[in-house]
């Protein structure tokens, strides 16, 4: 339970309707799109400007209360649980695209604007903005920068991070800042909006943030590439990047997922192939026309079972928003999904695909491979049931091995749900004792008491490494 002064100056700045003690607000923010994970904050703040932030995090710094900012809660690393109580601060009040400037082409937003009503209003004015996470419809902006988050779109045009060029925070204090600005070009001292970008909330408040906009591509095309072997689908990824094409999307379905995605979705898809590749070429016409000839031919070349075009834009989009659903669909499976993010350099996609389908059968567990294999980056996803304690100790070890083989491959634990909760005690697999002192460092000179979002990226020890196991 809170300071009853402190709740009191809490409901002071924002109205007494926004900020809440009952159970129900507790509750709905004690969890997020992570399973298993579960923590009751002491009070629930809804604010309406940065002014109220500002005012907000100086009274929390002066009782020494925990904050966690909290978009939609769809993050997948237990990013919003808050673990050491505290407040938890809604941004969906701050939802406004505050501007569109068509002379520079940014755009100026509130954090809590749901990212796919940016996206709409930026392309009804004519403009694209790329990052696309398959959640987009319920993540917000602000939820996306804090995980840097990735999407479809994201071989080609890169990932949030590629597009944040200003920011203002609150810190932890109360004090706000302003980074970077409607600027291409900008040296001025340390590059404070990247380091923001993928904070996860660990580092201060994301009041607002200038978003680069790009012109949209002319034309686009959309096929299928359906294979018979795994390994040939996962091997046509690294030959795709390798003939120097770089598709606008290039996403990886193995059987089990292609199963339920068409159950989902009633595509129609075949339900005997190993694998599917979603491919989505966009430009100009010819060289769309050109770079889909010579991606057909690779598919040929390793094997593809057939090859096909969507017919029409609305064929094309029901097929991307069938592999959004892909989780959603899953998710239908067991009582509890497991959706992880391991990514490995791209030319090491197919041994990926193997280890984790090696991993999975050593363990006797249950894991379905999707996700944005151009990236190198993929959602192994295990249908579990939280009930069943042996079969999800199982599932967590099969996981620990699975990340030890990403990183053996040059990849990493996480390429864009974060590290959170449930990633922090590999971290130190991925970056040294020497990373997570440089990082601890960064953290304690955002945040001397440690209030924003504690708990999260560092873990209180590292996972014991798992003996690696070849072949
Ligand atoms: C079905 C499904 C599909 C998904 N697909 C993708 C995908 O394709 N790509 C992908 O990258 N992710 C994906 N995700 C994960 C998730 O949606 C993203 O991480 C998303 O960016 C989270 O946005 P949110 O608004 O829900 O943020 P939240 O979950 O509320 O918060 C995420 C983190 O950001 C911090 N935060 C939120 N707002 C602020 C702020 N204003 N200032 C400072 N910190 C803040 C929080 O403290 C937390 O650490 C998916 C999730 C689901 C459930």
């Amino acid at each position: 339970m809170l300071n009853p002064e402190a709740s009191n100056k809490l409901r002071s700045i924002v109205g007494a309707a926004y900020y809440r003690e009952d159970m129900e607000a507790l509750v709905a923010h004690s969890y997020d799109g992570t399973p298993m994970l579960q923590s009751l904050p002491d009070g629930v703040v809804y604010p309406a400007s940065t002014e109220e932030v500002s005012k907000i995090m100086a009274v929390l710094a002066e009782y020494g209360i925990p904050l966690v900012s909290r978009g939609s809660g769809s993050n997948l690393s237990g990013g919003t649980v808050p673990l050491q109580g505290g407040v938890v601060m809604v941004m969906h009040r701050m939802n406004r695209i505050l501007e569109v400037d068509l002379e520079n082409l940014t755009a100026t937003v509130q954090p809590g604007i749901i990212t796919a009503e940016f996206i709409a209003h930026v392309e009804s004015l004519g403009l694209f903005y790329p990052p696309d996470p398959s959640s987009m419809r319920i993540s917000t902006i602000g939820g996306n920068i804090a995980e840097c988050s990735g999407g479809l779109r994201g071989l080609k045009y890169g990932t949030t991070k590629d597009y944040v060029i200003g920011l203002e925070a609150v810190l932890a204090g109360g004090e706000v800042i302003r980074t970077g600005g409607k600027l291409m070009k900008d040296v001025a001292g340390y590059d404070l909006t990247k380091l923001l970008v993928g904070s996860e909330g660990t580092l201060a408040v994301i009041t607002e943030a200038t978003l680069k906009l790009i012109p949209p591509p002319k034309t686009k095309k959309t096929m299928l590439a359906m294979y018979k072997d795994l390994y040939g689908a996962a091997r046509t990824v690294s030959r795709i990047i390798e003939s120097r094409i770089i598709p606008a999307t290039l996403e990886l379905l193995d059987n089990p997922t292609i199963r339920v995605v068409d159950d989902f979705a009633k595509l129609g898809l075949p339900h005997d192939m190993e694998a599917i590749l979603l491919i989505e070429q966009d430009g100009d016409p010819e060289a769309v026309e050109r770079d889909i000839a010579v991606i057909a031919d690779i598919c040929r070349s390793e094997a593809a079972d057939r090859t096909e075009i969507a017919a029409t834009p609305e064929e094309a989009l029901k097929l991307l928003t069938a592999r959004r659903s892909a989780f959603t669909a899953l998710a239908r499976l067991r009582p509890t999904t497991i959706l992880e993010d391991a990514t490995v350099p791209r030319s090491k996609i197919a041994d990926m695909v193997m280890e984790i389908n090696r991993i999975a059968r050593k363990h006797n567990v249950t894991i379905c491979t999707f996700g944005h294999a151009g990236d190198g980056n993929l959602h192994p996803t295990a249908t579990t049931d939280a009930r069943d304690q042996d079969e999800v100790h199982r599932v967590e070890e099969a996981f620990a091995e699975i990340f030890e083989a990403a990183i053996r491959l040059g990849g990493t634990i996480t390429g864009e749900h974060g590290v959170g909760t449930v990633k922090a005690p590999y971290l130190e697999w991925k970056v040294g004792e020497a990373g997570i002192d440089m990082m601890k460092g960064v953290k304690a000179a955002f945040d001397p008491h440690g209030l924003l979002n504690p708990g999260k990226v560092f873990a209180k020890s590292a996972r014991k490494r798992v003996v690696l196991q070849h072949g």
